[in-house]
């Protein structure tokens, strides 16, 4: 318990809040877990038996390839995002920011857009893989992004596409602007805006006092840790690190081994509490 009160004491005393996030922020919403082949294998048996693994089938490879096989994978998850709601860790999060009338920033590695869904503006939000959520072309033939208002239904049998969506400029195949493994073609516009934000947001609230609040955040894709550890050099941020399975942090941080919805919950049960 005395992580959870030390965290309730950071949180009160905030002025700026960086909410950093990784894939474990939506398994409490019922998103597929993909770390590690077996969590990937079993959202999606049919790559399992193709021997195909996350980091493979998450490659800009397959729009030229096989654009249908490409977008099977992708469509699946559009829909799958479209749909899910996200949990209410989401809001708990937004509750504090509006209640504590702290200035933030949310860096996440998601793709799934759920931090705009879950009613954040889209000036706050870093998407630092990009978005499903937009298209660009596959080439590219420029560097347009477009919001993806696309149906892209699937088989799921075969995991092909039965649709694929074009690029509106020279009608080729169009992809999701997410930055995929081995990737040369991902136009990186929108996020760099995003990024270029965030940085301003940093450089107005240096020597306010910094919370970092990583969620689900694990050390395969390592970006978001880097970042919420850059924040305890760069503005002497205390992290709280919410992960169930990899919460070692740097010395005088805060580890909570939870789930997101879980720790959010009780840290807004002990806030609540005190203010
Ligand atoms: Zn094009």
């Amino acid at each position: 318990m005395e992580h959870y009160h030390k965290a309730v004491e950071a949180i009160l005393n905030a002025q700026a809040l960086v909410i950093t996030a990784g894939a474990g922020m939506g398994v409490d919403s019922g998103l597929p877990d993909f770390r590690g082949p077996k969590g990937f294998w079993r959202a999606y048996p049919l790559y399992e038996r193709l021997g195909l693994n996350f980091v493979e089938m998450a490659n800009p490879v397959h729009f030229e390839r096989d654009p249908a096989f490409g977008w099977g994978f992708y469509g699946h998850r559009l829909e799958m995002y479209r749909k899910t709601e996200p949990h209410r860790g989401f809001h708990i999060l937004k509750d504090w920011i509006n209640r504590y009338g702290v200035d933030y920033f949310v860096v996440t590695s998601n793709v799934d857009g759920h931090f705009q869904k879950a009613g954040y503006t889209e000036e706050k939000v870093y998407e630092i893989h990009g978005s499903i959520h937009y298209l660009q072309c596959i080439k590219p033939c420029c560097n347009d992004i477009w919001e993806n208002n696309e149906d892209v239904p699937v088989d799921y049998e075969t995991m092909r596409a039965l649709r694929i969506p074009k690029c509106k400029h020279c009608g080729d195949v169009a992809r999701p602007n997410i930055l995929m493994f081995g990737d040369w073609s991902w136009v990186g516009d929108r996020t760099y805006a995003q990024g270029k934000r965030y940085r301003r947001f940093l450089e107005e609230v240096r020597g306010k006092r910094m919370v970092v609040i990583e969620l689900g955040a694990g050390t395969a894709v390592p970006s978001i840790r880097h970042t919420s550890e850059s924040l305890i050099r760069s503005h002497g941020a205390t992290l709280i690190r919410i992960n169930p399975r990899e919460s070692q942090v740097p010395s005088g941080q805060i580890s909570i081994p939870e789930g997101a919805l879980k720790a959010l919950s009780k840290l807004d049960e002990l806030l609540k509490k005190v203010a």
